[in-house]
């Protein structure tokens, strides 16, 4: 349930009806927007009553909430939420481009990697330390090494680093990464999420290969439930029946994420497609639905790809890309590359 204010009402009337709601043994969530000041209502409601609810001279408006998901919901919180991760800002008009490759494969490549990445205009890093790989014989990723070797990559070039978690028991491990990745795999991994719920790192979470939208954001809601707002959602394909391309990238949902959310909802044209050819078409489609940015793998060789080469653009195709994405930015007004000043680093 969510009770919409007056834009009047006074501070102590506030703190009142907060105090009578928790009362009645309810978790109330305030949000104080731009425009309207709302309190989220989470547990049992139905002993609650409307009507005097309604009546109250503070309250403009009730609205049960049918949706399962509560945090994630944008009817609680219209305001876009908007992350900061090392002095970058993700949604809410500040658009972001995260590139690397999809593994980490030496420290060499990271930094060779995140440099050009870097000039390019990209705002973040990406590379896989822990890789969940469909065959077990195929590369694992350098794990505590890949971390390592990230950070080495952050130290040379200020790039927030972007990897994977795969199990709860590795989370100490990533103390030092900006943004936890929850991959496709992973998304209803609930005993993960619930753990990344305690802490407050900002966590990328990925669609699962079959999971509907209303799936994808209660996945969201398990992390937000333990006190971490710090979502960012990624729509990175689904399994169809088609087989021309690796996924389907379900281009409706951003708007429709962008709109039953106010969580940051980002595009991977990579794993989307799994051909590199197409990323772009496909991140320039991202930008046009309304993405607050893109997740695209480069890498320094694409041929001798440790994984995913079939799908990762070159630096010169990724700096194309870039062009083209900030010529498409100039489109839409609503949202402007986040740009990185080296003095500011
Ligand atoms: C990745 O981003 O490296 C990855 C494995 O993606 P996904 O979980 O979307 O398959
Ligand atoms: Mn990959």
């Amino acid at each position: 349930m969510v009770l919409i204010l007056r834009k009047n009402a006074e501070e102590k009337q506030l703190k009142n009806l907060i105090e009578w709601l928790k009362n009645q043994g309810l978790d109330v969530h305030l949000s104080k927007g731009r425009y309207q000041t709302i309190i989220g209502l989470i547990g049992d409601v139905s002993a609650i009553d409307i009507e005097l609810l309604k009546g109250l001279n503070i309250v403009e408006s009730v609205m049960r909430i049918s949706e399962p998901y509560k945090n994630a919901n944008r009817k609680f919180h219209p305001d876009d939420t908007v992350l900061d991760v090392c002095g970058i800002k993700i949604g809410g008009g500040h658009f972001n481009v995260i590139a690397g490759p999809c593994s980490v494969e030496s420290t060499e490549q990271i930094i060779e990697v995140a440099k050009s990445v870097k000039k390019s205009g990209a705002t973040l890093l990406r590379g896989g330390a822990f890789k969940p790989r469909t065959s077990p014989y195929a590369f694992q990723g350098h794990r505590e090494k890949g971390i390592q070797m990230l950070l080495e990559a952050k130290k040379e070039t200020g790039l927030p680093i972007v990897t994977e978690i795969m199990d709860v028991g590795s989370l100490p491990l990533f103390e030092d990464v900006d943004i936890i990745q929850v991959g496709a795999r992973n998304m209803q991994n609930f005993e993960l999420l619930k753990e990344l719920g305690m802490t407050r790192k900002p966590i990328l979470l990925k669609r699962g290969l079959a999971n509907t939208l209303n799936e994808f954001l209660m996945s969201a809601e398990y992390i937000m439930a333990g006190g971490n707002s710090n979502v960012i959602l990624c729509e990175r394909g689904i399994r169809t029946f088609e087989t021309s391309t690796r996924n389907t990238l379900d281009i409706a949902a951003v708007p429709l994420l962008k709109q039953y959310s106010h969580l940051p909802v980002l595009v991977d044209p990579s794993h989307a497609s799994g051909i590199a050819q197409i990323v772009p078409p496909l991140s320039l489609a991202a930008i046009a639905a309304g993405a607050d940015g893109i997740m695209v793998e480069v890498h320094n060789d694409p041929e001798k790809a440790l994984s995913d080469g079939a799908q990762s653009l070159n630096p010169a195709q990724f700096d194309e890309l870039m062009q083209d994405v900030k010529k498409m930015l100039t489109i839409f007004t609503d949202r402007k590359l986040v740009e990185i000043r080296e003095e500011e680093r």
